[in-house]
Parts: structure tokens; C-alpha cells; sequence
């Protein structure tokens, strides 16, 4: 009965490990075998699944032992060493607006632009078109709105943002097409059931099927029309995958396998379909990248990654984002533990700190972009002290904040002050690179190994890494991810210390990378499985303990440390390209900022939250470093003193309240 239950699992498994082998690398068979029987013991000896896995046969094991795609494809090579356009890499506070055609009739939706400018904002988002509805201009393909078939309502708010001295990242809907729809049902995506699977703002348009060369002809002509960058806004296929006849069967064609018989997080087949899905999203959005940078190399694309920042999904992969010129996520996203999730954390474990949690979901969100700012929307700010904070957190960890304007209120005097600090601290965020002393590994392939048992994917993988970081985030060391992709391609540049939260679960090409770290001085640090992260019983708290005696000797060399202030100050570090300016971010804690409807969920008005008492006592010490012929705290625009001390230097930071930069050239 056990092995019968676990064998598909277990197939499941090899094949993750099958397909984590490079096409670059020659395959190795003898050390699939032992991997997979090591996964064999660790299966034999793990008391509970979630998820009973249903049989399969001998012919569908065989199929899912094939590998779909290579963890690092060759595809990726043409996104390496992209840069941001400075118009958006040094503009680390942008605004937001939505504007959908209901505003059409009001004053405000032409006058948005000299609103913005009246706020301090020189870069905004706003709705090109909101959701299914026709184009908002004449275009040459699909249903355009009747007001818009004489009037080129895209470019007169596209000219309004430039004539403003704006920049503008439209937001268009990529998802839903109603006209098409009708059109072209067969291009529609599908329930296993054939009921069209739709998002609140109308049916999903498949990208398997021919929309996305219609779609690109409309991108296009907005590049045409002078925008700026595109805004690809949540799930751009529906998360259970999708059984249109083009689906049906390019997986065929992909896999040999049939669809699943549905959505289903205890069956290997649906996850394979999860995998293909996945695939399907990185392909269109490759293939609108080239299209779309053709035009203009300096259109932005921002792609929103749903709830892949939480770490507890199957929805996108890491090599999407290596694709995204800049990934967009949400303000309190990588926090929340949504519904619907392939990995819940279970109720038994201790439950994550929220500023963690947060600053592990930006990291990711940066580093998984090879260190390009994240887009990050942030709406409902309650007041200015709350927009202050919020700015803090997501610049300070190297992103970019996305303010939210309510419509009805543009220009909002609230938000002034935010988008002032933004013009103040930018200029020494600009193409800089995070200093990321430590990496640590977020592997999804393995924990995608523990896809039918999400609470043995949170022990043995993914509390394993937010543990680490949370380790580092506190002892304030300079912590940044490497994803999959980028372990295979030995992204590890600037790292002394590699934090590997499964070791037993690395590709072969990974593995070179991680013995090449080791051989040249670098410190590898495993999980040891005696580090119980998990634990709400004083085990996370002795994991710490035990994970800093470990890296110690190599701490006490980190470039920067920072000490005093309150616990959940947040203290990250970045130099720019030649190397002759470091800049030491810190925040005070930002998680209290409340964001979203104000209104709680029993429907009773919120109780305010209140800010934390200013950061005091903080000292920043550089290891190895001369006195610097200027450091100033750039917010305050003070001037401070660096004090040699023996193997470095230390500067005091005067208090501040939710933000100091600090500079040394
Ligand atoms: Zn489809």
C-alpha cells in the first residue's frame, strides 16, 4: 500500500531531478540513480503525505520521467547583462493611478499627467486598457471603443505624460479580449469541463492559441504611439492550466502524456501540466520581449509574478524573471498566505515574521531579475507617515515603490513628501549592484520535489531558506538569493558565503558551480537537517544560534555589518558599477504600514496602526576599508565622521525616523 501510493510520487521526483539536468551538461545517469534513491529513503522514512497520489501506469512514468525543460535554457542567454534605461532604474518612487473608461467623462483622466508632475512624481502607471473592453485607440486588429474610433484617446494620454515631462508604463490588460472572444472561441482557455475559465475582468485568451500574435500587433503600436514600458499585470494564464484544444495538444506534443483528468495537487500529471503551463507563460513573454525591444530597447517590460514571491506556489518559475526587465509584485504580497497554494504552511509550524517574510519576498523579487529593481504597487496608503515608511522598506531593499493614487484625488498632497524622498535618495540606488556577501539558494526545483506534501516541502526546503535569511536579515549581513537558473550559470559573483537549504537536491551543473565556490575560498554552508526552522518550541531559535556559530569566522570579514537600532531594522548595501561609491540602506520596521481596504474583515473600521520609535545607536562598520573621502546620510543631508578603527572603519548614524542612506565615495 505504501509504495504503491508513493511509486508516482517517486517517479515524479526523478523526473524533477531528470529534467533539473542542463541541456548544456552531458546527462549523468549514475547520479540521477543516487539521488533518487536517496529521495527513496527519505520517502520510506517520512510519516504523512497530504496528498494521496493516485495510481499511474507504467507508460505515464516513463513520460513524466522526460525532462520538459532544461533548468537553465538557452533562451535565457539573450536577457543576460540587459540594463535598465536610467529614466527607470533612477526613479525608485513611481505612481500609479487606474483610470479605467468609467473616468472617460471627468476632467481628471486628461489632466492626470499635470497632477502627478504637481505631486513630485516623474514616472506613472496608468490603465491603456483596463480589462476586455475594445482598444482605447484605432487599432488595426480587434474591436476598438466607439469613442476611440476617431480620437486616439492612448496617445493623448501617452502625449500628456511626455508634454508633462512624464514618463508613462502603460497598463494594458494582456489577458482578456471580449471581442476576440466572441470571435475566436476556440482561443479561448478551458476548464477540464470545457467551461471557459475567465478572471474577474472576462475570459482568459490561451496563450497556446494564435492571440498572442494579435496581441503583439496592439503592443506594438503602442511602442508606436511613444510608450514608455508595459505594465503585465497578475496571472497571464489561469493558474489550473488550461484544456483548450491548442493546449491539449501542444502537451501532447510536449510530453506524450494526455491532459489531466483536472486540477489536481496530488496528481503528477496535473503538476507536469503546471510545468508546461509555466513554460507556455515564459515563451509568449519571450517572444513579446524581442518583438517589443526590436521596436524600442528602452520600452520596460514589468511582469507581474502573482504569488511567486510568497514561495508557496507553482504558478511562474524563477526563469520568467530573468526575462522580465522588471519584476512586479505588491506591498504586503510576499506576506500573505494566500488560499489556493500548492505549499500552505501548515498550522503546526511556527508561523513567519511578517518584516522577514516581506524582505525575503523583495530579495527575491530583485535577485531572481539579476538584481534589477522590483515594481512593487502599493495602494491604500492610509496617510504621508505610512507612505514614508512603506517607501523606506522597498527602496532600502533595492525595488522600486509603485504609490498608489486613488483617482478621485490626483494631485494628492499626502503623497509629496514620498515622491520628494525618492528624487532625494535615487541617484545612489541607480545602477547599483546589491552587495550580496552571502547567497543563499532558493531551490524550486527541489522543493517542487515535495509537490504532492506541502508540509515536507516547508521543512525540508523552503523553511530551510527563509530561516537562513531571516538569520542574516537580523545579524545584518548582506544577504541576496540565487535562483535555479542562476546557480547552473554560477551567478555568484561578489559571494563569500553559499547558504544551500537542500544539498542533496542539486542538478549536476549546480553542483560543479557550488565545488568551483568552494575550491576558490568560498564557504558553503549546508543545511544541517538537526536545525529545526521550523519549530515554534525554541528550534528556530537554537537553528539561529547554530547557523551563526557556522558562518561566523567568514562574518567577522563581511564587508559591511550594522549594529544597534530596533530588531527589525532592515540594513542592506549596494556599490555602484566602478565601485567607488557604497551606499548602506537602512530602514526602520515597515511591516506595521497597513495597505488595502480600510476595513477589517469582520467589516468594523481598523485600529490604526502606529509608526515604531526612531532607529537610535546605529553604527555601520566597514571591514577592511580606509577613511573614505566623503560619507554623508543623504536623506538628512548630513555630513558624518569615519572613525579608523583596527581592520576598518566605523561611522555613526545619527537617529532617524524611517530612512537613512548613507554614502561613501
Ligand atoms: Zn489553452
Amino acid at each position: 500500500m505504501y509504495a504503491h501510493r508513493n511509486g508516482p510520487l517517486i517517479a515524479a521526483v526523478l523526473q524533477s531531478i531528470l529534467s533539473a539536468t542542463s541541456a548544456r551538461a552531458e546527462a549523468q545517469p549514475v547520479d540521477v540513480l543516487i539521488e533518487a534513491e536517496r529521495f527513496d529513503r527519505r520517502v520510506s522514512t517520512s510519516k504523512t503525505f497530504a496528498r494521496p497520489t493516485p495510481e499511474l501506469d507504467a507508460d505515464t512514468l516513463a513520460l513524466l520521467a522526460k525532462p520538459l525543460t532544461p533548468v537553465r535554457p538557452a533562451w535565457l542567454d539573450e536577457a543576460s547583462g540587459y540594463r535598465l534605461p536610467a529614466w527607470y532604474d533612477a526613479c525608485r518612487v513611481q505612481a500609479h493611478t487606474r483610470l479605467s473608461p468609467s473616468f472617460m467623462n471627468k476632467e481628471i483622466f486628461y489632466k492626470a499627467a499635470a497632477g502627478f508632475r504637481e505631486m513630485g512624481a516623474r514616472v506613472f502607471v496608468r490603465h491603456i486598457k483596463s480589462g476586455s473592453e475594445p482598444a482605447w485607440w484605432p487599432s488595426k486588429v480587434g474591436a476598438v471603443l466607439p469613442a476611440a474610433r476617431d480620437r486616439n484617446i492612448a496617445k493623448e494620454i501617452i502625449d500628456n505624460a511626455h508634454a508633462q515631462g512624464c514618463r508613462i508604463i502603460v497598463y494594458h490588460r494582456h489577458m482578456e479580449d471580449r471581442y476576440m472572444a466572441e470571435v475566436h472561441p476556440d482561443w479561448v482557455c478551458r476548464d477540464w469541463r470545457g467551461k471557459a475559465l475567465s478572471s474577474s475582468r472576462g475570459d482568459y485568451m490561451c496563450f497556446n492559441s494564435p492571440y498572442p500574435d494579435y496581441f503583439q500587433t496592439r503592443a506594438i503600436e503602442l511602442v508606436d504611439m511613444g510608450a514608455d514600458g508595459f505594465y503585465f499585470d497578475e496571472r497571464h494564464m489561469p493558474k489550473t492550466g488550461c484544456w483548450c484544444a491548442s493546449c491539449k495538444k501542444a502537451f501532447k506534443q510536449a510530453t506524450g502524456l494526455d491532459h489531466p483528468e483536472r486540477a489536481d495537487p496530488s496528481d503528477p500529471v496535473w503538476h507536469r501540466l503546471i510545468d508546461f503551463n509555466n513554460l507556455t507563460i515564459e515563451r509568449t513573454f519571450l517572444k513579446w520581449r524581442r518583438a517589443i525591444h526590436q521596436r524600442n530597447p528602452s520600452v520596460v517590460m514589468l511582469i507581474g509574478s502573482n504569488t511567486w514571491p510568497t514561495i508557496a506556489d507553482r504558478h511562474m518559475t524563477n526563469r520568467l524573471f530573468r526575462i522580465a526587465d522588471s519584476m512586479k509584485t505588491e506591498f504586503s504580497l510576499p506576506a500573505r498566505n494566500p488560499g489556493g497554494v500548492v505549499f500552505p504552511l501548515d498550522a503546526s509550524m511556527k508561523p513567519v515574521e511578517k518584516d522577514a517574510k516581506l524582505a525575503l519576498g523583495y530579495t527575491l523579487a530583485r535577485d531572481s531579475a539579476d538584481g534589477r529593481p522590483a515594481h512593487i504597487w502599493t495602494h491604500g496608503l492610509r496617510d504621508e507617515t505610512s507612505s514614508l515608511f512603506a517607501v523606506a522598506g522597498m527602496i532600502t531593499h533595492g525595488c522600486i515603490a509603485n504609490l498608489d493614487v486613488p483617482e478621485n484625488t490626483i494631485p494628492n498632497p499626502a503623497f509629496k513628501k514620498a515622491f520628494a524622498l525618492g528624487e532625494k535618495v535615487s541617484p545612489y540606488f541607480a545602477g547599483t549592484t546589491p552587495i550580496r556577501w552571502a547567497m543563499i539558494h532558493y531551490p524550486e526545483l527541489a522543493r517542487d520535489q515535495y509537490a504532492t506534501d506541502p508540509k515536507e516541502a516547508w521543512r525540508r526546503v523552503l523553511y530551510p531558506t527563509y530561516g537562513a535569511y531571516l538569520a542574516l536579515l537580523r545579524a545584518r549581513l548582506p544577504a541576496g538569493i540565487v535562483t535555479d537558473s542562476q546557480l547552473e550559470e554560477g551567478r555568484l559573483q561578489g559571494a563569500k558565503v553559499l547558504v544551500l537549504p537542500a544539498p542533496d537536491m542539486l542538478t549536476e551543473p549546480m553542483r560543479k558551480v557550488v565545488s568551483d565556490f568552494k575550491s576558490s575560498g568560498g564557504l558553503v554552508v549546508e543545511n544541517d537537517p538537526a536545525w529545526q526552522w521550523h519549530d515554534a518550541n525554541g528550534g528556530q531559535e537554537r537553528a539561529v544560534d547554530a547557523f551563526g556559530r557556522r558562518i561566523e569566522p567568514e562574518a567577522k570579514l563581511a564587508p559591511v555589518r550594522v549594529s544597534g537600532g530596533p530588531e527589525r531594522m532592515h540594513a542592506v548595501s549596494f556599490v555602484n558599477p566602478s565601485s567607488n561609491r557604497l551606499t548602506v540602506a537602512l530602514t526602520n520596521d515597515f511591516s506595521w504600514v497597513q495597505t488595502g481596504r480600510a476595513r477589517s474583515k469582520s467589516g468594523k473600521p481598523e485600529t490604526p496602526a502606529a509608526a515604531p520609535p526612531p532607529c537610535a545607536g546605529v553604527r555601520v562598520w566597514l571591514c577592511g576599508r580606509a577613511v573614505p573621502r566623503k560619507v554623508q546620510e543623504v536623506v538628512s543631508g548630513r555630513s558624518l565622521t569615519a572613525k579608523p578603527l583596527a581592520g576598518g572603519i566605523e561611522i555613526a548614524v545619527p537617529d532617524f525616523d524611517y530612512l537613512a542612506v548613507v554614502v561613501l565615495e
